[in-house]
């Protein structure tokens, strides 16, 4: 189904990983598919929707124009096209410039917990001097970050979550840069899914200030202190490897 949507039709600019403030833009939807119940599929020339991938949600958001109103329930990334699902609210869609607009309170809310799920990997090696191997992680609700190994102990955990949110005051910055391989292997060669990675020409690299790098597609906060609060809400052991729940909390919803 995803293939014959995306037969013939180029990849698409995943313009979240220049910009993840971008919350709307204007793009060319180069082919949709309209399916019973209003129902549709649109894929744009770019987009800032993100797809569900690596434990991060997907983007929801709108696509219009002066003709058709659809609202997007999620994003997927399918051979390098991003391929829009949602329903048509009004009109008819048609291959034309649009606007597409991602609800920013949700992304917002995915780029504070993704870039804190970073921090915790830092923080957790800092106060246990254990190097972490991530798993897995999942940043919608109910929240988790994934290691291989035993839990920190209670006394740890608290370590850990206090040096979070120190090193959260301190504001520290997060930098993005596009690398090669050689780069890559160089700069980032002990980041946990260095092996896991597809190949690519250019790679995109992640490091908080003072941390270590990692190879991320994701979408992260520029500062720190955009965050708010990290709080570790429990771990739980699951065979080899545990999940670390946790949230983030700004003074007002904390
Ligand atoms: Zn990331």
């Amino acid at each position: 189904m995803l293939g014959e949507i995306i037969r013939g039709i180029n990849t698409t600019e995943l313009s979240y990983l220049y910009d993840s403030y971008k919350r709307r833009m204007k793009v060319r939807i180069v082919k949709f598919v309209q399916e019973r119940k209003k129902r549709i599929y649109i894929v744009s020339n770019k987009t800032i929707f993100h797809p569900k991938s690596g434990g991060q949600p997907s983007d929801v958001g709108l696509i219009s124009s002066d003709n058709f109103k659809v609202q997007i329930m999620k994003a997927m990334l399918y051979k390098g096209r991003i391929i829009h699902f949602g329903k048509i609210l009004e009109g008819e869609p048609r291959v034309e410039p649009v606007t597409i607009e991602i609800n920013w309170k949700w992304r917002y809310l995915l780029m504070r917990r993704h870039t804190a799920g970073h921090l915790l990997d830092h923080c957790i090696e800092g106060v246990t001097s254990r190097n972490v191997f991530t798993t897995d992680s999942w940043l919608g609700d109910n929240c988790y970050a994934g290691y291989r190994g035993d839990p920190p102990a209670k006394d740890e955990t608290l370590k850990v979550e206090a040096l979070a949110n120190k090193i959260i005051d301190e504001r520290r910055k997060v930098k993005i840069s596009f690398i090669d391989k050689k780069e890559l292997l160089n700069l980032a060669s002990e980041a946990p899914n260095i092996h896991r990675l597809p190949e690519a020409d250019k790679y995109r690299l992640v490091q908080i200030e003072g941390c270590k790098p990692i190879p991320c597609t994701g979408t992260h906060v520029k500062k720190l202190d955009e965050i708010g609060k990290v709080k570790i809400k429990e771990t739980r052991k699951t065979g080899s490897s545990y999940k670390l729940y946790f949230d983030v909390e700004t003074s007002s919803n904390s």
